[in-house]
């Protein structure tokens, strides 16, 4: 028997072939593989959905306009001079944005939000 990895002692599963090259993988290696496809597709699935968020006080955020609760957190600069006009220029330059995956809805924060 040619000594080969360790991922071959078991039975052989049906190989990949590629390009004329054909890859083997045990058990093991199918299921790392599986898993590793599984989380990947996960994440995808949550970052397209968002997230939740919660204010300093722990108030969970929901849209105003549609009520979902999931999020895509961005930042926006602020029009300081824009700002300085409308007496509000104690806001910083930035803003935390909340976009509202459902509706699309821009919820606007001057202090920090965090997922949750
Ligand atoms: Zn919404």
């Amino acid at each position: 028997m040619r000594p080969g990895p360790s991922l071959l002692k078991e039975e052989q599963l049906p190989g990949l072939r590629t390009g004329g090259v054909t890859i083997y993988y045990s058990k093991e290696g199918l299921e790392r593989i599986r898993k590793e496809a599984e989380e990947y597709l996960k994440k995808r699935e949550e970052e397209a959905r968002g997230h939740n968020y919660e204010l300093e006080d722990g108030t969970r955020v929901l849209c105003i306009y549609c009520r979902n609760a999931f999020f895509h957190k961005g930042t926006a600069l602020l029009n300081t001079r824009g700002m300085t006009f409308l007496g509000l220029d104690w806001l910083n330059e930035s803003a935390i944005t909340l976009i509202c995956t459902k509706c699309g809805f821009i919820h606007w924060f001057a202090k920090e939000v965090k997922q949750v």
